[in-house]
């Protein structure tokens, strides 16, 4: 091929073209394997070239695969559901399928802004959100998110939404318990809920497990519970954002159930439909669904492809795969052990401040002195560098870089497919450690580090 007319994340860069994948890894067309360290975008968490969805992607589309959502339902998209019912805590039984997870965001903050309307109560609409955080690229979603990078250029066109900082137990205040951080950073919250007036909050989000703006931050125990009880105190609705964390990712079907919480309105994506096709949701209460019935009875959210057949027989597929193979449990144990091995090579290698996660879903922070915890400017681009050393080595990672400029450090996320195994972990930590060495010596080289 000559030229290429297509728009790619850097202009002007040469990208491999992907050419197959199987398992934990991804060949390009010039025969070069990779290992999938972080399941593309925390996303093929079943591996990639499963034969189940291909059948049923297959199977689904020679019976019909688009029908309109405001003509029909399918047996598809009412058995994912009923499915997703089943996995999900509380009363959150009631799912609205979009196709990203930008989208699944922006129908939460909306339909959590038209439940108040339709209790009467049209000026609670303002969404509390947290710093280091990232709930989508849609100008809502960003709105809600607290990721320096993608908001910069477009911080005058978005909500100016009341924002408070999440907790972030690597870099907490020396001395202090995690116990009393984890209150002091949910009480926050009720500062905040009282500073702008509980009758103009209809919501509060949060990741469960900070993903893209942070490196797998983990909240320390008692920092969820404690924003549930402040959210039904001021009549707050908690919109839990599960798109990287659901699905099994953390070793349990949703990051929440960490907690015993239930949120009110909870999101979805990436892991639901493994990447075999676009699919994304937003799961709510019977409570709001029996208020919007009994207002409207109009649910204003939805798109062209929300509720299509094909993406729900996929993403049915890939839910039966998961409870089939036990992938939640083992997000869980092999988790642990991937953690393990980050953390060993946390304590010998002075760039890595520190190695955290929960189940599969892990991270390393990098910092210019361990001792102090300075952190790297995003500018300086440590993780971009180790991710390029990475990718050169035929290993995949993510980057975390949308943190607080001057607070927070650069991350990556490693968050490999939830099959993988033992000895594909070792794999994946030697090529890891390979590519942090040597980034390691080339910014002492240039006196960047001690
Ligand atoms: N929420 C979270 C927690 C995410 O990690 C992401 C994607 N990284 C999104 C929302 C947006 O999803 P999408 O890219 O599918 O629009």
């Amino acid at each position: 091929m000559s030229r290429s007319y297509v728009i790619k994340p850097e202009l002007g860069k040469t990208y491999p073209f992907i050419s197959h994948g199987k398992g934990i890894y991804l060949y390009d067309k010039d025969g070069k394997r990779y290992i999938d360290g972080c399941s593309g975008a925390v996303t093929a968490s079943i591996g990639h070239g499963v034969e189940e969805v291909a059948e049923a992607m297959y199977q689904q589309a020679k019976e019909v695969s688009f029908a309109y959502r405001s003509h029909f339902s399918s047996d598809a998209v009412e058995e994912l559901g009923a499915k997703l019912a089943e996995w999900a805590p509380g009363s959150l039984n009631w799912t609205f399928f979009v196709s990203s997870g930008s989208e699944a965001t922006e129908t939460a903050q909306k339909i959590a802004i038209q439940y108040w309307q339709e209790k009467g109560r049209p000026t609670k609409n303002r969404i509390i959100s947290r710093w280091m955080s990232y709930h989508g690229i849609t100008m809502g979603a960003l709105s809600m998110s607290g990721h320096v990078l993608r908001r910069k250029r477009f911080v005058p066109l978005l909500e100016d939404y009341p924002t408070i900082t999440g907790p972030y137990p690597y870099r907490r205040p020396a001395g202090m318990s995690l116990e009393a951080y984890a209150l002091e950073c949910a009480n926050e919250l009720e500062r905040a809920i009282l500073r702008v007036g509980a009758e103009q909050v209809a919501a509060f989000i949060a990741e469960p497990v900070i993903g893209a703006s942070g490196g797998a931050v983990v909240p320390p125990d008692g920092y969820f519970q404690r924003i549930r009880e402040i959210c039904d105190k001021y009549e707050v609705l908690f919109i839990a954002d599960e798109v990287m964390t659901g699905v099994g990712r953390t070793g349990k079907a949703f990051g929440v159930d960490h907690w015993g919480v239930v949120p009110d309105l909870m999101t979805l994506g990436k892991g639901m439909s493994a990447g075999y096709t676009p699919m994304a949701a937003t799961m709510v209460t019977d409570e709001i669904i029996e208020t919007i019935t009994q207002g409207s009875g109009l649910i204003m959210a939805g798109h062209t492809y929300s509720a299509n057949p094909q993406s729900a027989a996929v993403s049915l597929a890939v839910l039966k795969y998961v409870e089939k193979h036990g992938l939640i449990e083992k997000a869980a144990e092999q988790g642990a052990y991937l953690l393990s091995r980050l953390q060993e090579l946390a304590d010998e290698l002075p760039l890595i401040g520190e190695a955290r996660g929960l189940g599969m879903l892990c991270g390393l922070e990098f910092v210019k002195n361990k001792e102090t915890k300075e952190p790297f400017a995003l500018s300086e681009g440590v993780a971009s560098k180790v991710i390029a050393k990475a990718f050169e080595k035929g290993l995949l990672i993510y980057p975390a870089m949308g943190g607080i400029e001057g607070v927070a450090g650069d991350s990556i996320i490693v968050s490999p497919p939830l099959t993988i195994t033992k000895e594909q972990i070792d794999e994946l930590i030697a090529l890891l450690k390979d590519a942090i060495v040597s980034v390691q010596q080339e910014l002492k080289d240039k006196a960047l580090i001690g």
